[in-house]
């Protein structure tokens, strides 16, 4: 053994070839955290200590081959001055250069994944060789950030601007069909043979048949291209990579910049731009959010991994009610491996429902993303029925009838007669009580929400709901059949409207009153996708359905009558009486038509400013400002309130539960860490500014307490 340190080894094989294998003790995975990064400039001090080596492969002893930085590091990291982020990002690249510039052929076999650092760590060797399993990519963007261990310099000298603005910039996860075509590695291989693969080239390095050292040439030299078509290169990619991040996710942007900018430098001088590039986007709040985001992420999974473990075994499902959402239960629970029944009283729902499905995984099989036998194998595993023959063996029942108390209740008593003791039974309900569903049953604590989002294939959360008798084990069965269908589960206490709902609806309520104080319903959407959401509120009413939202919002006025009982004709309630119930009928707040493709396109409607105009003052222009402040305060104290009453468990839920829920906009971070952002104080004294608006406004105690502090929702 030439070096043996607690990330990175180096032993001595045959032929004077080694082995340099990055293998974290401790962890599941290799990543680049500081301790590994010290540990490889000792193992590279060992190789140039020793007069043995002549090659080099690189390999992991891990199932991936290295995961990254340690984001876990990069809160702390990241909240120093500009110059100190910059200075490690200087620091791990002379580690990075000084392993290049070992005048030995090294080359790394690629087992598993290699993501941002760990793609880069491949990129510093002479030649790569992939495993037909592995993926690799540069996802740094997703986090706000860039890759800062030389990757925005070796990428283009290796693969071309064109090739290396793609992978930085879109911050993909690559297959080795890809990484091949575009040249990021040399070869790719079956996984057994890949230790071989990457000796034999060592080997044919050392015979003098590849030239290592000329290859290596073209990562320490500035970009092939003469400027002037090097400028060209990069003017288009801007250009595109611009309107392709839209400007509230500016990392990829800098990229290209930073690419552009060391074009015409060596590999040192170019390192020192990507360092100073990265400092930079490193202290913007979208990649303090997204980098919080991950990390909130990583919490929600780690609690549900806990609360899952007591989960009952799930082998097979039902779902009552083959609708919307019935059809997209039983969709997506068939194609994630758990056969399921779809019960329903009228055939004809069957139908539809199995048609959908069907629809659903054809376009998957003419995507190329599925064969047509295991398009068949998911379509069997869904047996539509309408009656309650073999339900005994029915592990989780999921009902997803009509909206109704009576009706639910009833159906859920039935159901509990037809199967064995211990199934779990969950509801679909938006707006109904599972402690009073539950009043119904015998054994309440086997039922529990399961709140699907619509269409649930697209959909990320389910939203698990804890009635009052609800059992431990109810949720921990819950929890695991959402994650058993790629879903991100977040627990929630029950109370009206459940989390996502009673956050989104004091949401509508401020866009009631806007248009009420004369704001433009089409101003307000156009500002508030600006801020980042994916449709403004006027559209995202129309397309949830304007007679579901005057429901839910009765809903939410009858449990929250304190703050979310209005005493004037909102604009949602006026598009409801006049019979506007959104996409469903063609005509909401806007009027929609059909694009090329068939699908809905909105249309501006001068009848719905008609309609507005009895309950509305005079029209007027607002300020970006105030539409922002007046739609996110009673959004973003009700998820406090929420915090408060214990019907979330985590700051970090509450924002996840936003982001995969209703879309919020993920480089805020979701409602609290949005708060965090303008900062606690600051958020209360804004409430005051605008509680004369009722109390939807008002600051909570949790925020009031925090402000008086100078405490934040995230350490
Ligand atoms: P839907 O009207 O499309 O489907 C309801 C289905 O239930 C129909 O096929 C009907 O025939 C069937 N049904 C009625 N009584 C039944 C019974 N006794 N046994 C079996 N089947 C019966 O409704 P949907 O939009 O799918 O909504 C279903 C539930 O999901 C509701 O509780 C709704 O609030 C909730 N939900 C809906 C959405 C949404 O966006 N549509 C989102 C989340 C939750």
């Amino acid at each position: 053994m030439i070096y043996q340190g607690n990330a990175v080894s180096v032993q001595l094989l045959d032929d004077g070839i080694a082995e340099l294998k990055f293998d974290l003790q401790g962890e599941s995975v290799n990543k680049f955290n500081r301790a590994t990064l010290e540990d490889f400039q000792k193992a590279i001090d060992a190789i140039k200590g020793s007069d043995q080596i002549k090659g080099l492969i690189v390999t992991s002893g891990k199932k991936v081959f290295i995961v990254g930085a340690d984001i876990t590091e990069f809160t702390e990291m990241f909240a120093q001055e500009e110059a100190e982020i910059a200075k490690w990002s200087r620091e791990a690249n002379n580690i990075f250069s000084a392993f290049e510039d070992l005048d030995i052929p090294k080359v790394v076999a690629i087992n598993g994944f290699a993501m941002g650092g760990g793609l880069e760590m491949c990129l510093v060797c002479d030649f790569r060789v992939m495993s037909e399993q592995a993926q690799i990519g540069l996802p740094e963007v997703k986090l706000g950030i860039f890759p800062a261990f030389g990757g925005t310099v070796r990428m283009p000298r290796l693969v071309g601007v064109d090739n290396a603005v793609e992978w930085i910039a879109t911050g993909a996860q690559q297959r080795p069909e890809k990484a091949l075509k575009d040249g990021v590695v040399d070869a790719v291989v079956k996984h057994d043979d890949l230790h071989n693969a990457a000796i034999d080239l060592v080997k044919q390095c050392l015979a003098g048949k590849i030239d290592f050292r000329a290859k290596r040439q073209e990562k320490l030299e500035p970009l092939k291209l003469p400027p002037m078509e090097n400028m060209m290169a990069f003017q288009t990619c801007t250009a595109m990579v611009m309107q392709q991040a839209g400007k509230n996710y500016p990392a990829p942007v800098e990229a290209v910049k930073v690419m552009q900018k060391a074009a015409g430098m060596k590999r040192e001088e170019a390192l020192d731009v990507e360092a100073q590039g990265f400092a930079k986007v490193a202290k913007t709040p979208q990649a303090t959010a997204l980098v919080g985001l991950f990390l909130a992420d990583q919490q929600v999974k780690k609690v549900n991994g806990k609360v899952a473990k007591t989960a009952k075994d799930i082998q097979q499902a039902a779902v009552l009610g083959a609708g919307i959402m019935g059809g997209g239960i039983a969709f997506q629970s068939a194609l994630k491996g758990t056969p399921i029944i779809m019960k329903d009283i009228a055939d004809k729902a069957l139908d539809l429902g199995m048609n959908e499905a069907s629809k659903l995984l054809a376009k998957r099989v003419a995507k190329g993303k599925m064969d047509a036998a295991k398009m068949g194998k998911v379509l069997s595993s869904i047996r539509p029925t309408l009656n309650y023959g073999d339900f005994e063996n029915v592990n989780v029942i999921v009902e997803a009838v009509v909206e109704n108390t009576k009706v639910k209740q009833s159906v859920l008593a039935e159901v509990e007669e037809k199967v064995a003791d211990g199934t779990i039974l969950a509801s679909n309900t938006s707006t109904i009580s599972i402690t009073k569903l539950a009043e119904a049953l015998k054994k309440p604590e086997n039922f529990g929400g399961m709140h699907f989002f619509n269409p649930v294939h697209m959909m990320p959360l389910v939203e698990v709901i804890r009635g009052e008798k609800t059992s431990d084990e109810t949720i921990a069965t819950l929890v695991a059949y959402a994650q058993k269908m790629g879903k991100n589960p977040i627990v929630v206490n029950d109370c009206p409207g459940f989390l996502v709902n009673r956050v989104l609806f004091p949401y509508f309520a401020g866009f009631g009153m806007l248009v009420r104080d004369g704001a433009d319903f089409q101003q307000v959407d156009k500002v508030m996708q600006k801020f980042g959401w994916p449709m403004g509120p006027a559209y995202l009413l129309d397309v949830v359905g304007i007679d579901t939202g005057v429901h839910a919002a009765k809903v939410m006025a009858e449990g929250f009558p304190d703050r979310m009982q209005h005493d004037f004709k909102d604009p949602t309630e006026i598009m409801f009486e006049n019979e506007r119930y959104g996409q469903k009928n063609g005509i909401g707040f806007y009027r929609y038509e059909q694009d090329k493709k068939g699908k809905p396109k909105k249309v501006a409607d001068e009848g719905s400013y008609e309609l507005l105009k009895p309950m509305a003052a005079e029209r007027k222009e607002f300020d970006a400002e105030e539409i922002i402040a007046r739609m996110m305060i009673p959004m973003c104290t009700e998820t406090v309130r929420c915090l408060e009453d214990n019907i979330v468990g985590s700051a970090a839920e509450a924002d996840m539960a936003m982001i995969y829920g209703i879309g919020f906009p993920p480089f805020r971070g979701g409602p609290l860490r949005y708060i965090d952002s303008i900062g606690t104080k600051a958020f209360a004294d804004l409430c005051d500014k605008y509680a004369h608006l009722g109390a939807l406004y008002e600051a909570p105690q949790m925020l009031k307490d925090k402000a008086a502090k100078g405490e934040s929702f995230f350490a």
